[in-house]
């Protein structure tokens, strides 16, 4: 299979039409029209074999997730999504694995109306980088750096799953059968490979949310980032952390703990908004599909500080994943 059969297999299964588009996969670049009043917002996340999904991940589940984790970036920003691009490195032509791979990373692009409009295919040890690009109107993105003393802190969905789901991949198979049910581990598993990006939950929280970041590295070291971008503190009750049945089937209380403040890859949004605003706010998340929780709320100081229902401090069991931790 040759590299133009290889893009062309990508093309066809990725194909998403957009007015925009004016020129799009085919020659040396594209050519894309940004609407009036509003601002391009573009961001860039790679996945190499081994670091950023496990062997057992499928094709699909690669595609999807390649996608996924950028869209994300999006929805922190409170942008609609429009176009990506996709650098793939490849270590050989096989037609079966791209056709799989096009098809998940196809799953999230029609359902966000997004349209692939170029890349580069490279033979190498197994890696992909997609860039993605949306809009928001002049003005209106969500920032790290919003947050006030004050302000309630929230979370959508459920934290700890993907984590969890990655802990089940590596415990042994004896393990297994006592811990937890398979639907369980299905469930969980599926929230490590497949995690739906909160673009509409993003775009809800436009005008109201003070600041955004999406959990990708885990729920400390994430509102950590909010908090050295605002030069606030944050106040946590590990209690009030949203849990799936799934969680709460799997792992005992300090497990849950462990991977609902450390564990990375949930891909939900963490986000401040002024404690007035808080049932509005929580109303139309509920209506968007995907209810928020309040978590805590922002102090004076640096930091994020952990308690739990008593309001006795909890240690941080582990900070979230680093690249070239030394
Ligand atoms: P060039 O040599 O001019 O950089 P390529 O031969 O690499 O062009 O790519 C040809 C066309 O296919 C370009 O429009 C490029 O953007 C697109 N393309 C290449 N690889 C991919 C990919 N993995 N996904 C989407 N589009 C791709
Ligand atoms: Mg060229």
């Amino acid at each position: 299979m040759s590299e133009f059969s290889l893009i062309a297999v990508i093309r066809e299964r990725c194909a998403v039409a957009r007015e925009d588009v004016r020129l799009g996969i085919g020659d040396d670049a594209a050519l894309l029209v940004v609407p009036a009043g509003h601002q391009l917002v573009v961001s860039t996340d790679t996945l190499v074999a081994g670091v950023h999904f496990p062997a057992s991940a499928t094709a699909g589940d690669i595609g999807w997730k390649s996608l996924a984790v950028n869209l994300s970036d999006l929805a922190a920003m409170g942008a609609t999504p429009a176009w990506a691009t996709l650098a793939l490195t490849l270590p050989k032509p096989d037609r079966r694995w791209i056709e799989e791979f096009s098809d998940g990373f196809a799953a999230l692009a029609r359902e966000f109306k997004l349209a692939l409009v170029g890349g580069d295919t490279t033979q190498g040890p197994l890696s992909m980088t997609v860039t993605v690009h949306g809009f928001v109107p002049d003005g209106a993105a969500l920032l790290r750096s919003g947050a006030r003393v004050g302000d309630g802190i929230f979370v959508t969905g459920s934290l700890g799953d993907a984590a969890g789901g990655l802990r089940r991949l590596q415990v042994s198979d004896d393990e297994k059968s006592v811990a937890s049910t398979s639907h369980s581990s299905e469930f969980l598993l599926q929230r490590l490979h497949r995690p739906p990006p909160r673009i509409a939950q993003g775009l809800q929280l436009r005008g109201r949310a003070r600041s955004c970041i999406d959990v990708s590295d885990g729920l400390v070291a994430d509102l950590g980032h909010i908090c050295d971008a605002s030069g606030v503190g944050a106040e946590i009750n590990v209690d009030e952390l949203p849990s799936s049945a799934a969680l709460l089937a799997t792992f005992d209380r300090d497990e849950r703990r462990s991977l609902q403040l450390g564990g990375g890859d949930d891909y939900e949004l963490c986000f401040t908004a002024p404690s007035s605003d808080a049932s509005l706010v929580l109303g139309d998340l509920a209506r968007s599909g995907c209810a928020a929780t309040r978590i805590g709320r922002i102090v004076e100081g640096s930091g994020v500080h952990v308690v739990d229902g008593e309001g006795h401090p909890v240690a941080v069991p582990q900070k979230g994943f680093e690249h070239f931790r030394a």
